[in-house]
């Protein structure tokens, strides 16, 4: 089975510590990481490699719900603005990934291109306990 569907089944029944919230299409999780405070991924519930796979009506809503995580991370981290990447190279199911930036590290990173971090990500992993609590701070300030 595929690592994001993996996740999306856990999600579903519960067993998830990374769920922030439950969109209709995906599930917005708070990242393994946070090298990039708020880092967080809006998986697809269905398994499918490419966005345009999807039905019109669905590629829109699902659109919509990556707004919407990005909009309650602003909220809350208050970043400069976020880094929304698609890309399916490593894991091959529909998912987004959020990088909230901030001030700080766009000065230090000249290609302001997140993944370049990617060998710090792992100093800056999440415990599942750790990752349990923030997705409920970023799920209860979103109410
Ligand atoms: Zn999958």
């Amino acid at each position: 089975m595929c690592l994001i569907c993996d996740r999306i089944q856990s999600a579903k029944n519960g067993t998830n510590s990374y769920v922030i919230k439950e969109f209709k299409h995906s599930f917005f999780v708070i990242g393994d990481h946070q090298y990039f405070k708020g880092y967080s991924q809006l998986i697809l519930k269905e398994h499918v490699q490419d966005i345009t796979d999807l039905d019109e009506n669905i590629q829109r809503e699902y659109m919509e719900e990556v707004f919407q995580a990005g909009k309650l991370l602003k909220r809350i981290f208050n970043p400069v603005r976020i880094n929304y990447s698609c890309l399916g190279n490593f894991v091959p199911h529909v998912h987004f990934h959020l990088f909230p930036r901030y001030d700080e590290d766009l000065k230090l990173d000249e290609t302001k291109n997140p993944w370049h971090n990617m060998d710090e990500f792992k100093k800056y992993t999440l415990g599942e306990e750790e990752a349990k609590t923030l997705a409920k701070k970023i799920a209860l300030s979103g109410n």
